[in-house]
């Protein structure tokens, strides 16, 4: 199942490095964010000035990391990386603001879980380029203002409904980034076999593509096991029946689905008659917070046609059915 997790795994993180689009023009599809981007940097250049605070949202794998490496290579500028979770105190964020030099891009990965006190020293570095760091407890506890050399925060998260409104305001720019069509996928894909030395015509690509969830990162992911199968079967050529083949093997579905996917699908269809049945009580049915399957699971089964967000609920559609091979029953919704 984790062939198809958006999710990184921690020994991929090299094989993806390598992989990274390292400026604009490289990075693939998402034509309206790029666009908007280039300006954005463009114009900041101009006037020369550190660009707006900028906010990537959008499920995992789909490119915000790359992104903000993109900003700080097209500005010329450092980068320091850091994450949401890894922020548990003010102090730890005060030492990291405190340090960037003049232009340098801090980059939020999961801003939506720092914690609050960090959440509220990043305002005023935002906002004003000054943090207070409180030292001292109780009564006898001062507040020391420092100054924040101009930067440029890039945060970004799967979970922007997450984000508080304060926090969220302090962004001059957001872009939501979409799963990937079709074409851009297998153009990620001719892009990553060059790179990787894999030989790949344009049906393998195409089938390879078409179960990717509509996610650079699942694309990349899926390739590189379907090469070792074509290495090991085959002659070591990524055609279409040899990532039919392959896939196969690792249980990947015709569109990709993965087992939070699959899990949802199923509880809609077998549970609850096909929906409509509310977010929290199918979530219950699959184990899960219902933050994660509206934010995790639904986004790619609403793109993939499967499942239908109504009023009165979720609601599997007749495609949903006749994937897990099953006929509605007469009367219902779908
Ligand atoms: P996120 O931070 O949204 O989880 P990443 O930026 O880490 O996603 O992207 C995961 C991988 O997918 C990258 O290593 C890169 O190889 C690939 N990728 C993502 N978006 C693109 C793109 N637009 N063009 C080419 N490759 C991409």
């Amino acid at each position: 199942d984790d062939v198809v997790s958006a999710y990184a795994a921690p020994e991929e993180r090299d094989v993806e490095t390598s992989l990274r689009p390292r400026q604009l023009d490289e990075f693939i599809g998402q034509h309206r964010v790029r666009e908007q981007l280039e300006v954005l940097l463009r114009s900041a250049q101009r006037r020369n000035r550190p660009p707006d605070h900028i906010l990537l949202s959008g499920p995992p794998g789909l490119g915000k990391t790359s992104l903000a490496m993109i900003v700080a290579a097209e500005l010329g500028s450092a980068i320091r990386v850091t994450s949401g979770p890894a922020i548990e105190r003010s102090g730890d964020l005060a030492a990291v603001l405190t340090t960037l030099a003049r232009g340098d891009v801090l980059f939020i990965d999961e801003i939506h879980r720092i914690a609050r006190p960090a959440e509220e020293l990043l305002y005023s570095a935002m906002e004003d380029f000054r943090v207070d760091v409180v030292v001292g407890k109780g009564p006898g506890a001062t507040a020391i203002p420092l100054d924040v050399e101009p930067f440029t925060l890039v945060g970004a998260t799967t979970r922007s409904g997450l984000l508080t409104g304060p926090l969220r305001d302090r962004f001059g720019f957001v872009a939501h980034l979409d799963f990937y069509g079709a074409a851009d996928l297998e153009r990620v894909l001719d892009r990553s076999a060059a790179i990787l030395g894999v030989r790949i015509d344009t049906a393998g690509a195409a089938e390879i593509a078409g179960r990717s969830r509509g996610t650079p990162r699942i694309a990349n992911r899926l390739l590189r096991r379907v090469r070792d199968y074509a290495e090991v079967r085959a002659d070591g050529i990524v055609t279409e029946d040899i990532a039919r083949a392959a896939l196969a093997v690792y249980e990947v579905d015709r569109v990709g689905l993965d087992r939070l996917d699959r899990a949802v699908l199923d509880a809609l269809v077998s549970s609850f008659g096909g929906g409509p049945v509310g977010l929290s009580t199918l979530a219950v049915a699959v184990g899960e917070e219902p933050g994660t399957v509206e934010e995790v699971a639904e986004p790619f089964l609403v793109r993939a046609g499967l499942l239908a967000r109504t009023p009165r609920g979720r609601v599997a559609t007749p495609a949903a059915w006749a994937h897990l091979g099953r006929t509605p029953p007469p009367g219902s919704p779908a």
